[in-house]
Parts: structure tokens; C-alpha cells; sequence
């Protein structure tokens, strides 16, 4: 069997490796643009993301180490409500859920994190090379260096040209550039799909920020082995630590509501610092509407982008990927699990932008039209999202939401924990609830 990945950012590249490490005879060819750069960020990952590197993809973690000189991350800092609140990949309420009595309420303020390591890291700024548990800052392009070896390393092949024409075939791509064929064609090519026809669906009533200002400054101070995500006026910053010396930080902001030039100024005045060497990243945030058509394959930026709020795109890329190798491998004569392939996807896709239009409708920011806005698309909450079950239950009731789980099942990436986490940290007291519930339900 042929498969042809187009282009090799960190999408192409891991998707080679998912398929080389679950399919070992399939013949794999990466081909990817002379000219088109690569997107160049990513940088943070989520909690799983070490784990599924090395179960999912086979790489030897040492090695990826040793190469990609990671920041351990424990988790992220939210100066994004009321408090600021730690959203640490410990499953801190998990502990708490099994290990002491039950019922337990959510009624305290801020949240006690004394006996997750993790944030005890977090707190001390300690660890940052601790690798055994947490999640990874990794330099961007160290990463697609490392990816590009591991690739050729497996006998992954890789072309530099250009794809001009596409051939088609009823659903199905005959030929790329009428010479190059293939079983498989998988799109990789970033935000302007190559290869796929499918429509988009937009996440952009729900989630408005289109934008992001890229900039690096000296890290001076001790490694922080978290991500900081900050409200800023109209839209959110991160700062990511690195071993290289440097910190990554970006001002994600909505275009409807700032210029870029704004945007600008208003990172100078907050971090006191003159700007020379920046760059604007527009994005677009929503997702195909499908993700699998004939023989054709999207990943990464190409299939959906919801947020960099939670990192969450490296993840998705490996767990997409695992589930249709998998296909590839078992084969699906009938079509059915492509079906469910696509089904599965759009709900993934969707319980991300979820969970993240919580972080932006349930702060206490008012002061600006973006933030008061956003409280209002509390509105785009469909009533029969899993988002929406947890958010009632939260607001609406006294007990643990892990009891949740002993009813339901959650197909959703950041689980109880994640959720609880984050409106523990964003909705702390009682009042807080109160406040939220009248919004919600005047909103919904
Ligand atoms: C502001 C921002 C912040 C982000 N932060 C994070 C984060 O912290 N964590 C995270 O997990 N994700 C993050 N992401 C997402 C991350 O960028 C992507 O998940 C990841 O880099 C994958 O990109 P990609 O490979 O899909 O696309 P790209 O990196 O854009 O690669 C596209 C490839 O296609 C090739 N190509 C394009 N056209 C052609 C052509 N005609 N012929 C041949 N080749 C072609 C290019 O040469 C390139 O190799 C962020 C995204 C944005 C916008």
C-alpha cells in the first residue's frame, strides 16, 4: 500500500510516523512545498502528549529529549478570572473525589491545590526538567527537525515540489501533479486545504479571536514549567518558557474588535517592552465537515483549528490519526466506519470549542466590549452539548461532578477533571454560581 502526505509541518510529519508505526509495510512519501514555509508554531502540548509520543508514534523518549530540549510543563496558569487559578494536568480532584468522603462539595474559594505535585511545581517554579509526568514546551522548530529525522530514519520518503494539479475521480484523487499516485492521499497542507473539497464549518460566532501577534523575548527569570494565559483587552497572551534561552509569547485577539497595530501597543504598555521583531498570525478557527472523503485524508490545520487556548492541535492531530490508520490498516469495506470516522471527528472538533467558549464567557472581565460580549455567546452552548450537562450541573448542584461520570460516559478529551478544574477556577464561590446561572439561563 502507497500513501502520499502532503506537506510537513508537524501534521505531516507526526501522521507519518502514526502510519509507519501502525501499518509498517506501507509505502510512505511526504511531499512538500519548496517555497511554503511551515506555520511555525505549536509549541505548547497538552498533559498526554509525552505518553502518546511514545505509545502512539514509537519514539524513544530519551532520544526526543535529548534532541528537543522540552520544557516540562505541569500545566496552565490562568490570570483569567476573578484569581488567578492553576490548571494543572494532575488529576488533583480525581484524588480528592476517591480518596475522602463523599460527598464532596465544590464550595471553597480558589481552590486547594496542596497536595498536587504538580502545582507545587507550578508554585515554585521547579521541575521545568522533570520529564516523567506533565506535558512539553518544545521549540517549534527543533520539533519538525527531530520529526524529519525520526521520518527518514524509518525509510519515510520526502519530495520537494510544489502540488499544481489535483486529478480527480468522482470522490477519489487519481494523481497529484499527473505524476505522482497513490492508495491514500493525506492533506496536510495547513490552513488552505489542497486537497480536500469538503465544506467548512465555522467556529467564528462562537469563538471570534482570528488573530495572533507572535513575538519572542529573553527569558531572565527562572523557567516556568507552565503556560501563562492572560486576559488581555480584547483577547487572551501566552507565555511559553523554552530551554533556548527565550520565552514564546502570543496575543491571541479578534479582529472585529482591535488592529494589529493596537494589539501591538497595548503588549508594549503591558510588558513594557518595544516590539522590533514580531509577527501576525491570522487564523481561522472551525473544522471540515468532513474529514474523509474517498481516499482522501485531512489533517491538522487543513481539518480544524479551534483555538490556541489549551494547545490542543498537536493532540488532535495524534488522535485523529491513530483512529484512521487504524481503518487503513483493518480496511472498511462498507463505508460505515469512514461514516463514524467523520461523525466522531466533527464532535471531537466541536466538544473543544465547548470547553474553551467556557474560559471566555465565565471570567469576571467586563471592562471591554470583547469581554462583555463574550459573556453573552454563553448563548452559543448547544442545551445537548456535553459542555452545557456539566455547566448545569455545576452551577445547579452542591456534589462532586465526578458523579457525573457514574451516569454518563464522556467522550471528550478533558474529562471530568478538566472541566471541574476549570470552572472550579473561574467559578469559585457560591455567589460566583449564582451570578453565572442567571446568565446562562437568561442567555440560553
Ligand atoms: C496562533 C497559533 C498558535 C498555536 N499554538 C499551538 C500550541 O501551542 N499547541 C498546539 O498543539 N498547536 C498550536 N497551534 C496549531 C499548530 O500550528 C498546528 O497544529 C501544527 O503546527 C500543524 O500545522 P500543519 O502541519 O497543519 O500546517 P503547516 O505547518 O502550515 O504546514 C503546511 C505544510 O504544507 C506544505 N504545503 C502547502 N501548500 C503546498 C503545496 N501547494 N505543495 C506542496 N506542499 C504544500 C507546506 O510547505 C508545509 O510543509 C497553533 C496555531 C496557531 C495559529
Amino acid at each position: 500500500m502507497k500513501i502520499i502526505i502532503v506537506g510537513s509541518g508537524s501534521a505531516g510529519l507526526m501522521t507519518a510516523l502514526m502510519l509507519n508505526n501502525n501499518i509498517p509495510d506501507v509505502e510512505i512519501l511526504i511531499i512538500r512545498s519548496k517555497f511554503k514555509k511551515i506555520i511555525g508554531v505549536g509549541e505548547s502540548t497538552v498533559g498526554t502528549f509525552n505518553t502518546m509520543l511514545v505509545d502512539l508514534l514509537g519514539m524513544d523518549k530519551n532520544d526526543f529529549i535529548i534532541n528537543v530540549k522540552p520544557v516540562t510543563k505541569y500545566g496552565i496558569s490562568f490570570e483569567f478570572g476573578k484569581d488567578e487559578f492553576h490548571y494543572t494536568f494532575d488529576t488533583v480532584f480525581d484524588y480528592e473525589f476517591y480518596n475522602e468522603k463523599l460527598p464532596i462539595g465544590f464550595k471553597f474559594n480558589g481552590g486547594n491545590y496542596g497536595n498536587s505535585e504538580f502545582s507545587t511545581n507550578m508554585i515554585n517554579n521547579s521541575n521545568a526538567y522533570k520529564y516523567n509526568s506533565g506535558g512539553y514546551h518544545i521549540d517549534n522548530g527543533l520539533f519538525i527537525d527531530y520529526l524529519e529525522k525520526i521520518c527518514q530514519k524509518r525509510g519515510i520518503k520526502f519530495i520537494n515540489d510544489d502540488i499544481i494539479s489535483v486529478e480527480r475521480e468522482g470522490d477519489n484523487i487519481v494523481s497529484l501533479n499527473e505524476k505522482y499516485v497513490s492508495d491514500y492521499f493525506i492533506d496536510c497542507s495547513g490552513f488552505k486545504p489542497l486537497l480536500s473539497k469538503s465544506k467548512f464549518y465555522s467556529y467564528e460566532d462562537v469563538l471570534v479571536n482570528d488573530r495572533a501577534l507572535f513575538f519572542r523575548t529573553k527569558t531572565t527569570d527562572t523557567l516556568k514549567p507552565y503556560t501563562q494565559a492572560t486576559t488581555m483587552n480584547c483577547g487572551w497572551l501566552w507565555r511559553i518558557d523554552h530551554s533556548t534561552g527565550f520565552s514564546g509569547n502570543g496575543y491571541v485577539y479578534s479582529s472585529k474588535y482591535i488592529t494589529d497595530e493596537e494589539a501591538k501597543k497595548e503588549v508594549e504598555q503591558k510588558l513594557k517592552i518595544k516590539l522590533e521583531d514580531s509577527r501576525i498570525i491570522p487564523f481561522k478557527t472551525g473544522r471540515l465537515e468532513k474529514h474523509w472523503v474517498g481516499n482522501v485524508i485531512t489533517v491538522g490545520n487543513s481539518d480544524g483549528f479551534v483555538e490556541p487556548l489549551e494547545a490542543t492541535s498537536l493532540m488532535t492531530i495524534l488522535q485523529l490519526s491513530k483512529d484512521f490508520s487504524q481503518i487503513i490498516k483493518y480496511g472498511d469495506n462498507k463505508g460505515d466506519l469512514i461514516n463514524r470516522y467523520n461523525d466522531f471527528t466533527n464532535i471531537y472538533y466541536d466538544n473543544i470549542r465547548d470547553f474553551i467558549l467556557l474560559h471566555f464567557c465565565f471570567n469576571k472581565r467586563k471592562d471591554t466590549k470583547y469581554w462583555s460580549d463574550y459573556r453573552k455567546r454563553v448563548n452559543k452552548l448547544n442545551r445537548d452539548s456535553q459542555t452545557y450537562e456539566i455547566l448545569d450541573h455545576y452551577l445547579n448542584n452542591d456534589v462532586h461532578i465526578k458523579y457525573l461520570s457514574q451516569i454518563n460516559e464522556l467522550s471528550n478529551p478533558f474529562g471530568y477533571e478538566g472541566y471541574f478544574s476549570i470552572l472550579r477556577g473561574l467559578i469559585p464561590t457560591d455567589d460566583d454560581r449564582k451570578e453565572l446561572l442567571t446568565i446562562l439561563n437568561d442567555n440560553i
